[in-house]
């Protein structure tokens, strides 16, 4: 069972330590994986802006290097009204499984949106239908 609240908390916590100079849009982003854990990242710009690092990929790098390999939620907590993650953020979370996807307005967290990552990239390419 998913702590939500400990989830949510996790990315707000990890949003603070966003490196975004250039943008000024601070990310956050926290899984919650298949044994319980959780882990977070943050958005890491680069004046390359191509080389800059959304908060989701920057959770999973980290998570999979501690040994994560299925996700069952993230929380992303960024912007006045709640952001999806980027369809390549999509792509890459899709990889370790569908999951509850829970986006936060960054302000006073009063704005939720829930969706579940297939349905927010229907026909990804997805290694568990090819097996
Ligand atoms: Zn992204």
């Amino acid at each position: 069972m998913v702590d939500e609240a400990a989830l949510i908390q996790a990315a707000v916590e990890v949003r603070q330590k966003s490196y975004s100079p250039y943008s000024r849009f601070a990310v956050g982003a926290a899984l919650w994986c298949e044994d319980g854990s959780i882990v977070a990242g943050c958005n890491v710009e680069n004046g390359s802006f191509p080389l800059s690092l959304c908060a989701e990929r920057a959770a999973v790098a980290t998570a999979v290097g501690l040994g994560h390999r299925r996700f069952v939620a993230v929380a992303i907590v960024a912007g006045d009204a709640p952001v999806t993650p980027c369809g390549g953020c999509r792509q890459v979370l899709l990889e370790f499984g569908d999951m509850d996807v829970i986006c936060i307005s960054a302000g006073d967290h009063s704005r939720v949106d829930r969706y579940r990552l297939r349905d927010l990239l229907p026909h990804g390419f997805d290694l568990e239908e090819l097996r």
